[in-house]
């Protein structure tokens, strides 16, 4: 971790909840001994939207999107604008994710269309980079970060970038159990911060999470690794005492 960064702790929850759920999720999370040590941030659904908005109202439960257009309104079936978001209470975004990536063929430039529509309305971006294993096994990790933060980050302000999140998450790691090392995170974060820097971009100060089957069982010591500002969490987000469970690390006195 590194003093002075804000924390997060969020949920990127995928294609997994109902309004029905993600309804009952808030209930119970809301019950529990919430704390401010970090912020706590669910990203759910376009469907569940208002409904997590609505069922979180008057907590520190803050609400984001999983995926949002670029453009401002207009023929574009299927999409969601940032209007839309902000109307509905979302305060976070999502972008690049792995699987916007690779399962829909998002670019880079799309995701620097994207990044600069949400600034713009005042949403607050979670920008997520990775390396795939075969890039990983090519020593490629750093070119690859390298390239996705400078064409993600493209023509933007320091300013404006002072309000973005970044997202480390390996693809390798995402889903499948395996977590990336202590030194493989330390690693990249380090890389990340470098790379904001020779862009222009304050390094130091960026909030950079881990991302990667982060788990009850190993947020501890992830959260211990210096750079290390917080968790996006995919799978451990769906049961309310796991997400919990990851969220107490906050709580807890940090080297
Ligand atoms: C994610 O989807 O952003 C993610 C990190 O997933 P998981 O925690 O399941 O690996």
């Amino acid at each position: 971790m590194t003093m002075n960064n804000k924390l997060y702790c969020i949920a990127n929850w995928k294609m997994n909840m109902t309004i029905e759920s993600a309804e009952a999720f808030i209930r119970e999370l809301k019950n529990l001994p919430l704390h401010n040590k970090s912020e706590l941030v669910i990203c759910t659904d376009f469907v569940s939207l208002s409904s997590v908005v609505f069922a979180a109202d008057g907590t520190i439960i803050r609400v984001g999107a999983q995926n949002v257009h670029f453009e401002k309104n207009g023929a574009f079936t299927g999409e969601i604008s940032t209007d839309m978001l902000v109307k509905s209470g979302a305060e976070f975004v999502i972008i690049g994710h792995s699987e916007r990536r690779h399962i829909f063929h998002e670019t880079n430039n799309m995701f620097n269309k994207k990044i600069t529509a949400t600034l713009s309305a005042d949403l607050i971006p979670i920008f997520c980079v990775g390396e795939k294993l075969e890039d990983r096994k090519q020593s490629r990790t750093g070119e690859v970060l390298a390239s996705q933060i400078k064409q993600g980050l493209a023509g933007l302000s320091e300013s404006a970038c002072d309000k973005i999140i970044i997202a480390y998450e390996p693809v390798w790691a995402i889903g499948t159990g395996l977590t990336a090392s202590i030194h493989q995170v330390e690693e990249a974060h380090a890389i990340i911060r470098t790379v904001l820097e020779s862009n222009g971009f304050d390094g130091k100060n960026s909030s950079v999470l881990y991302g990667g089957s982060v788990n009850p069982g190993n947020a501890g010591e992830l959260l211990n690794i210096h750079g290390v500002n917080g968790f996006l969490i995919g799978g451990a987000s769906l049961k309310v005492l796991d997400f919990f469970a990851i969220y107490q690390n906050f709580n807890k006195e940090i080297n």
